[in-house]
């Protein structure tokens, strides 16, 4: 049954890490090795601004990546972006010149380059306005070699300049965030110019054997398993299984990490298993631009090297029924560039005045805008996750611990103490008190989506396939909203006479008031919840093509233009791209669905059933009892009646909806009339199917044998 394999081994290519960490990269430190003293300034400095390099430098910087990939046996060049589809793309070419018979590498090359946009997803936008798209180079990420290539990070736009990927409005939402930011922190720091946002990812992903995964269709297809019942030793036993890591992951782990490290990915060896089969890898927070390109980076690397191992990485957010799913948590903070994380709770009664003003900026933030989040957190997979009882739900709430929470609570209460001169306002307000909570984050609630975590918030309901780019985006802008709206109310109530430190409270008292509802410190995963949230007014949108209108909103796009990341016309291109996503994804899952059962499941249930009714018959003859038979005769009977039957309802809702022409009408019934309507009713009995059929005659790979490897 289950495949038996040897472990490949992998060494480092030193027992020092430092030896080789990053030495695939072509960044600051190397182009200050080979570049002159005034061409490396003039590209650090536009590194730091954000700004663009100029020609000439860009010549420079081209002839010495050249060099410096050429000594290290490399052909290629491409340029390295993230276009809607979810992945990551790529045009390789070469660095010979067949005419001149050379190497060559040139400024504009690097800097500018055109992929064919045609074969990207661009929500209307090319057909619109006939736009070609190009690739420019963003020089804040570093380029690096991967397979055998030297990629450069670029940015992927049309020719009329609307964004046709990721990283551009991620890009502007970090310059966003600053932009909001660094007034608040001025407040209390005039030396504050500038904040960054950073960015830990927690990688959740489950490793099976790449022969049973190509036995499997459905993963294959769907990237999860649509039938398959529940290994009899499933959750339950986590205290006997996990723990022991198979070997052969961990030679993989271990493999990855080497290379990740080449890489300049700053994973620190943590593994711990969630589900049987299910393995989690989280780098080192950094600088949210570079964060985001290394998990996407290392997903890929961490497919290919899975390939090497005979192994296959499932990124999806629920490839298995009845298991926990995997999420993506994108631990989140703000840190100024005098090197001050603003949600660090500090000893100084002052700086815990600036931390409880980025937290319930914060919190206010997600009250006010808990739709977009929920949003950009919507996908077909992530949608089995959300509310299973093992991920956050799709309501959008805060944890903020009890300690925390009272602070505010108190904050919120005292507010009316009138401070006198001379008086100390953080002990009146209770403020003073922060410092003891602080470095105790035992305060953990895994059922919320969105949790502070003593330094930093966890946004836990992003899905592990998702490109991070999506949701912090959506985070930095809001909280951007909000701290600018902040700033304006802080700034009117100083002009109006109130003291700094009295009109930042002031502020803070009613945001808190206002945001109230969207705290909740219990268990997301309880129907009391479900409850009390909808008491509330919080939404609960449980499905993503519903949960994806609030992107056509016009306050949305009035949002989105405020902070320059998006405009209209591109906002509404990524809704309809992430709705033709949805309606493709449950389309195939739908077909995969009704193939595996007809061509499959049907068929050998059949078969059993004949084996059965002639031993039933067989029994007759000798005179015996044939009841026990009969009976599982009959029940086969019936599952394969409402696998036939739903499978034909099935097949005619989508054909029905595929006449649909409004496209968000579409998704919406995929979602409802072919998901909803199907999926668990056919599941059920095929799932039924698989217990009473002979384990000889059943034509899939069963979970038992996908998710304890060997
Ligand atoms: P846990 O969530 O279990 O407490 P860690 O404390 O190790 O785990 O943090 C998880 C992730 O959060 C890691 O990727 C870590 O680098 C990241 N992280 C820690 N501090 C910050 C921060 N200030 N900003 C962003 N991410 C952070
Ligand atoms: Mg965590």
């Amino acid at each position: 049954m289950v495949q038996s394999r040897e472990k490949v081994s992998f060494d480092a290519p030193s027992p020092k890490i430092s030896d080789y960490f990053g030495s695939e990269v072509f960044g600051l430190s190397k182009m200050k090795d080979v570049l002159a003293p005034t061409v490396y300034k003039r590209v650090s400095e536009a590194i730091e601004k954000g700004s663009k390099i100029d020609s000439s430098s860009a010549e420079e910087v081209a002839t010495a990546a050249k060099a410096w990939a050429l000594s290290k046996g490399v052909t290629h060049y491409t340029h390295w972006f993230q276009p809607l589809t979810g992945s990551t793309a790529e045009k390789h070419d070469t660095f010979f010149d067949a005419h001149a018979k050379i190497e060559r590498f040139k400024g504009s090359a690097l800097v500018q380059q055109e992929p064919d946009a045609s074969s990207f997803p661009n929500g209307g936008i090319r057909t619109t306005f006939e736009a070609r798209g190009y690739t420019a180079w963003d020089p804040s990420s570093p380029m690096f070699i991967f397979e055998n290539t030297l990629c450069i990070p670029t940015i992927f736009v049309s020719y009329t300049g609307e964004a046709l990927d990721y990283k551009t409005p991620l890009l502007k939402s970090v310059e966003a965030i600053s932009n909001a930011a660094a007034p608040i922190c001025q407040l209390f720091d005039r030396n504050v110019k500038k904040v960054v946002p950073s960015l830990g990812v927690e990688q959740e992903y489950f490793v099976i054997d790449k022969a049973l995964y190509a036995a499997r269709p459905d993963l294959v297809m769907a990237g999860r398993t649509v039938f398959g019942h529940n290994p009899a030793r499933g959750q339950q036993l986590d205290d006997h299984y996990f723990g022991s890591i198979p070997s052969r992951v961990k030679a993989f782990m271990k493999h990855f990490e080497i290379e990740a490290l080449k890489l300049g990915i700053p994973v620190s060896t943590r593994h711990n298993e969630v589900a049987p089969g299910q393995f989690e890898v989280a780098p080192v927070f950094e600088e949210m631009n570079k964060a985001t390109d290394h998990n996407q980076l290392l997903m890929d690397l961490m497919d290919k090297v899975a390939d090497q191992h005979h192994l296959k990485i499932l990124f999806h957010e629920k490839p298995f029924a009845g298991l926990n799913g995997s999420g993506k948590h994108n631990n989140w903070s703000l840190i100024t560039d005098t090197g001050v994380n603003l949600f660090q709770p500090s000893n100084s009664a002052r700086e815990n005045l600036q931390f409880l003003t980025f937290l319930v900026a914060t919190v206010k933030a997600v009250h006010d805008h808990a739709d977009i989040l929920r949003a950009s957190i919507g996908s077909a997979g992530n949608d089995f996750r959300l509310g299973a009882n093992e991920a956050p739900p799709a309501i959008i709430s805060v944890f903020l611990g009890s300690t925390l929470s009272g602070v505010l609570d108190e904050l919120e209460k005292n507010g009316n103490i009138k401070i006198e001169k001379g008086d100390n306002m953080y002990m009146k307000l209770g403020i003073s008190k922060i410092p003891e909570i602080i470095l105790d984050n035992t305060d953990r609630n895994r059922t919320s989506p969105f949790a502070f975590t003593g330094n930093k918030f966890e946004f836990r309901a992003v899905g592990s396939s998702s490109n991070v780019a999506g949701p912090m985006t959506a985070l930095n802008v809001i909280a951007a909203d909000t701290l600018r709206t902040m700033y304006k109310e802080i700034q009117a109530e100083i002009d109006g006479g109130a003291e700094k430190k009295i009109a930042i409270v002031n502020v803070l008292r009613k945001y808190i008031k206002d945001s109230k509802r969207v705290r909740f410190e219990g268990d997301g995963y309880s129907e009391e919840w479900a409850n009390e949230a909808e008491k509330r007014g919080l939404s609960n949108l449980k499905s993503t093509p519903f949960a994806l209108d609030v992107l056509s909103a016009k306050s949305t796009a009035e949002l989105y233009e405020r902070h320059k990341v998006l405009n209209v016309t591109e906002l509404h291109a990524r809704h309809e791209i992430r709705l033709e996503n949805y309606i493709m994804k449950v389309q195939i899952e739908s077909r995969v669905m009704g193939d595996l059962a007809l061509n499959h499941v049907i068929p050998t249930a059949i078969r059993y059933q004949t084996k059965l009714i002639e031993n039933a018959n067989g029994l007759k003859s000798l005179g015996l009892d044939a009841k026990a038979a009969i009976e599982t005769i009959s029940e086969i009977s019936k599952h394969i009646e409402s696998v036939k039957a739903n499978v034909i309802g099935m097949t005619d809702a989508r054909r029905r909806l595929n006449k649909e022409e409004d496209i968000a009408k579409r998704a919406k019934g995929y979602s409802t009339d072919v998901k909803d309507a199907y999926f668990d009713t056919i599941r059920y009995s095929v799932d039924k199917l698989e217990l009473f059929v002979d384990d000889e005659f059943w034509p899939l790979v069963k979970y038992r044998e996908m998710l304890f490897l060997r």
